[in-house]
């Protein structure tokens, strides 16, 4: 769509992660024709877990890809449009809001955004140089190149204990490295990663430097306690250290916090009317695919009554 066309939706969604797919499911039923830009990955984080143990109503568990199938067809259903696209720029100044991306530009009455989160970096020497070479931000993406191989992992939180898991699978040996002598991550995976034979823990480290030739063969290790350093032999490096809301777009125009998430209330508002945020990009808390799912839900409802209010 173009703006030539002056075509203006009611309602754009930016991202197709949980947050995105509820928010459109809920407009898509009350018919306001939502627009989804997918992004670079349709279902975000959730396409790249093999599975999610803590969704409601999967008492299984289902594998991440699968579970956004799920909520692709659902909103499909009801008359929601995803479009393979990435926003590159929006404007805020004035409604319609404009949005454009890498295919075309799009004018909405109403915003939700929902671009969640990406990896963050550990911004060591020898990550960047390595990265597909031994060093991996994605186990599910990654781990069967590693069969019967010893590998690293850095992190403390549910997600390095889930990735540890996880590679378990493939992996002879997963060394957990985290900077403390006490996990973040929930007890139900801390218990599940030190019950687990092929898991082993490195407390109160830090990884200074990831070494090899052509790929990854060993790792730079400092106890912060001691201050004594290592260099350990490993095959590969998964860093599993939090994320970085996907707000740059939003820079100047929407109020964040000091860590660059979207600030919205109780009700998905940002500090702009008709632009609403919902999942990981304005949750720095909970970051479950379960809340965010709700979340873009609420932020749905909101922008029906925002609408209706104006009619
Ligand atoms: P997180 O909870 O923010 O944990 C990040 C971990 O990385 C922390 O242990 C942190 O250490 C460590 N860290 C951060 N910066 C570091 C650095 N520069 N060097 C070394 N270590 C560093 O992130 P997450 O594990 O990705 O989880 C994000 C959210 O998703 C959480 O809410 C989590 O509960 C949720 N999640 C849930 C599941 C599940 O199955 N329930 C699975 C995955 C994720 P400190 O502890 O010292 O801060």
């Amino acid at each position: 769509m173009t703006e030539s066309s002056q075509n203006v939706l009611q309602c754009l969604i930016i991202g197709s992660g949980p947050a995105g797919l509820s928010a459109a499911l809920y407009t898509a039923r009350a018919n306001l024709k939502p627009v989804v830009l997918s992004g670079m990955d349709l279902g975000g984080q959730v396409s790249k877990t093999d599975t999610v143990d803590n969704y409601p109503g999967f008492p299984e568990g289902i594998d991440g890809p699968e579970l956004v199938s799920l909520f692709q067809k659902q909103a499909e259903r009801f008359g929601t449009e995803i479009v393979f696209d990435s926003a590159t720029e929006v404007d805020l100044s004035e409604r319609p809001f404009k949005v454009t991306t890498y295919g075309g530009e799009y004018l909405a009455e109403s915003l939700i955004i929902t671009t969640g989160a990406s990896i963050r970096e550990l911004g060591v020497p020898g990550e960047k140089e390595f990265t597909g070479r031994g060093v991996s931000y994605c186990g599910t993406c990654d781990g069967h190149f590693f069969k019967d191989k010893d590998l690293i992992i850095v992190g403390g939180g549910d997600s390095a204990l889930k990735e540890g898991i996880f590679l378990t699978r493939f992996a002879k040996s997963v060394t957990i490295v985290h900077r403390r002598d006490e996990l973040r991550g929930g007890v139900y995976l801390a218990d599940k990663a030190k019950e687990n034979p092929k898991i082993n823990f490195v407390w109160d480290t830090i990884l200074t430097e990831i070494i090899g030739d052509g790929t990854v063969n060993s790792v730079r290790l400092k106890n912060k306690k001691t201050g004594e350093e290592e260099v350990r032999s490993t095959d590969g490096v998964f860093i599993f250290i939090g994320h970085i809301p996907n707000t740059d777009l939003f820079k100047g125009q929407l109020e964040m916090d000091d860590n660059k998430y979207l600030v919205v209330d109780e009700r998905m508002h940002t500090n702009l009317p008709g632009v609403f945020a919902a999942g990981e990009v304005g949750d720095p808390h909970f970051q479950q695919v379960v809340i965010s799912a709700g979340m873009g839900a609420a932020a749905a409802m909101e922008v029906v009554e925002f609408l209706e209010e104006e009619s």
